[in-house]
């Protein structure tokens, strides 16, 4: 009874100590698995984690090997992407398993389920995977799927070699936690990777981007400078050449040239080439038929690019076309090269449209005014034939006017006798009277023609230049007196009052007196024409500076401000402005002007008070020569 009751009490603390191991072994194999749970978790590299995974739970579970399966998603395929294996056992890493293989077995992971396999040899119905398992040694398995949101990533799998097992419960509960743990690795891992792959794709498109900006920097200060080059220029050849020189080095590439169209447009001629390596294209004439494709799209303003075998070339060569091209039509066309296979930039072919729009619009200036030079030309030719008529007709006129006046003088001389007769024989004095009229007028007219005449001839010499220029030292007080002398009879008899006024600090003036004085004289001419009888003319003096002003002053009438510029063409007179008649070709002032800009002077209708005119001559001190 007590033998009994001993061996009762023993056996208790046999199941009690046996109860405390395992209760020890638990314990140790949670703490365990905690630990390879953080080892896990502690990366974010993918191949890291599944090592890591694999190699702890072999060394855990003391199994023969551990897989890690991943299946893709489409194909289903799976391949053993991580493996722990007893060295004696084969290698399964990287070996793929096609769908049919797993048959059912794939969709029932993908929904959760594990598979438990004590002894292969004890399967009733050998399965495809079995077999499979069977030729590589397996004879017990277990296996757990990895499963995150929803998704069937792939499997955990352990394999015993060395003969059956029978798995505990703990094993495979701990098992499970694991591939939850594994799991969310994984999921962090890839997210991780996404991120990491987001930021790459962020960087590089910024860093592709701050190229681009770069480079379209790069190209608008290109575009600048040709566009500076070629837009005051107006010579074509200029324009061409550094639109050609420019792009070629700016864009690094083999060649580049430019051909102009003829006017029929069918007809390129390479005009301008710059070449690094290609052989030269210079001067070569391209009948546009012969690539009509082209040259239709080039004429309607179009680019194009291709990339052709060239085998005098040495290979492929990128081309790029682009016409001059503006509203009125195609004037010639820009072609880029490259030696490469690789098409043209959009920023490279943009910056050739706007270099060839530059062209476009410097060659159209540049015709312009080639075209507008030929017109001058033509003009001056013109004008030159008028002079030389004009010259021609004057030395024609005034020899016979010289010798009419001649015998006018005689005529007078005759007729001094005749009236002398008239008188002895008692004729009407009226009749005598008429005879003397008619001669006056006749004395009068020629000599204004003569006057005309000569004005002519004067003009004419100044514009050729010819007259050589004399230089004096004069005194304006006594100079402008003296000019003024002559007109003391006139000033009279229209009640005009003439007064001069030189200032004290007005120094000698060194000039060619004849010029000055012939435009004096014309001054006081008009002055005295145009002044009613009554008025005040002033002639005034005064030095500034290096500049001598002397104003010739009339009151009672005044030039309206829109005939200031037009009184000193040739033949111009204001319209309704010779009340008494005086007469006139509208010469004078022309004269006036041409002899004192031959002179190194100027002269203007200054402003002045209302019915005023005031003629403002301005000479150097210092004589131009
Ligand atoms: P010409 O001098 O050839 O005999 P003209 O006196 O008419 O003829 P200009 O001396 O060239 O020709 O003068 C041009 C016009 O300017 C004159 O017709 C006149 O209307 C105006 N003009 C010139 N001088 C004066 C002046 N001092 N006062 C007012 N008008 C003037
Ligand atoms: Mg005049």
């Amino acid at each position: 009874m007590e033998s009994q009751a001993n061996e009762a009490l023993l056996q208790e603390i046999a199941q009690r100590q046996h109860l405390i191991a395992e209760l020890g072994q638990q314990t140790e194999r949670e703490r365990l698995m905690s630990a390879i749970a953080l080892r896990i978790s502690a990366s974010l590299n993918l191949e890291e984690i599944l090592n890591t995974t694999v190699t702890e739970v072999r060394q855990f579970l003391n199994c023969d090997r551990v897989l890690v399966y991943q299946v893709e998603p489409k194909s289903e395929i799976t391949t053993v992407v991580a493996e722990s294996t007893q060295p004696n056992y084969t290698s399964l890493l990287d070996t793929k398993i096609a769908p049919p293989l797993f048959g059912e077995r794939l969709l029932e992971y993908s929904q959760g389920n594990i598979r438990v396999l004590n002894d292969i040899e004890q399967q009733e119905s050998p399965t495809a995977i079995n077999q499979f398992l069977h030729q590589v040694l397996v004879k017990a398995s277990l296996t757990v799927p990895l499963l995150y949101g929803g998704k069937f990533w792939g499997l955990l799998a352990i394999h015993q070699c060395s003969g059956p097992r029978q798995w505990q419960q703990l094993e495979i509960e701990l098992l499970k936690q694991l591939a939850t743990q594994l799991s969310i690795a994984i999921q962090q891992s890839e997210l991780y990777q996404q991120v990491v792959e987001l930021n790459t794709n962020l960087e590089n498109q910024v860093k592709e981007r701050t190229k681009e900006l770069q480079q379209s920097l790069d190209y608008e200060a290109i575009l600048k400078r040709i566009s500076d080059d070629v837009r005051d220029s107006l010579d074509e050849n200029h324009i061409l050449q550094v639109a050609v020189w420019e792009l070629a080095v700016a864009l690094n590439i083999d060649g580049c040239d430019s051909a102009l169209y003829n006017t029929s447009q069918a007809i390129a001629t390479i005009s301008y080439e710059y070449t690094t390596s290609l052989p030269t294209a210079q001067g070569k004439v391209i009948k546009m038929t012969d690539f009509q494709d082209g040259y239709n799209q080039l004429l309607q303003g179009q680019y194009f690019q291709f990339c052709q075998l060239v085998p005098s070339w040495k290979g492929k060569v990128a081309m790029l076309a682009c016409p001059i091209f503006d509203d009125r039509g195609a004037l010639g066309d820009l072609w880029l090269f490259k030696h490469q296979e690789q098409a043209f930039s959009d920023l490279e072919i943009r910056l050739l449209q706007q270099v060839a729009n530059q062209c476009a619009i410097a060659m159209r200036q540049a015709r312009l005014y080639q075209a507008s030079q030929v017109q001058v030309q033509e003009l001056e030719k013109l004008n030159n034939l008028k002079d030389d008529f004009l010259s021609t007709v004057s030395h024609e006129l005034r020899t016979p006017l010289a010798n009419m006046k001649m015998a006018i003088q005689m005529l007078g001389i005759s007729l001094n006798r005749s009236q002398e007769l008239f008188a002895e024989l008692r004729k009407p004095p009226n009749e005598q009277n008429k005879v003397a009229r008619y001669y006056q007028i006749l004395q009068n007219e020629c000599e204004r023609e003569l006057n005309l005449i000569d004005d002519l001839l004067d003009l004419q010499q100044m514009y050729a230049g010819v007259q050589p220029i004399l230089l004096t030292s004069i005194n304006l007080q006594t100079w402008l007196s003296e000019i003024a002398e002559p007109f003391s009879q006139r000033l009279k008899s229209q009640q005009h009052q003439l007064t001069i006024e030189v200032a004290e600090t007005v120094p000698n003036l060194i000039i060619d007196s004849a010029s000055l004085g012939r435009v004096f004289t014309e001054l006081l001419n008009n002055a005295c024409k145009y002044t009613p009888p009554g008025e005040k003319i002033v002639v005034k003096a005064v030095n500034c500076q290096e500049v001598m002003q002397i104003s010739v002053l009339n009151f009672g009438v005044e030039i309206p401000n829109n005939e200031r510029q037009q009184v000193f063409e040739r033949f111009y007179r204001i319209p309704n402005s010779d009340p008494w008649k005086h007469g006139g070709t509208g010469l004078g002032l022309a004269l006036v002007k041409q002899i004192l800009s031959r002179i190194g002077g100027t002269i203007v209708v200054a402003h002045s008070d209302r019915n005023q005119t005031c003629f403002m001559v301005e000479l150097p001190l210092t004589p131009v020569l």
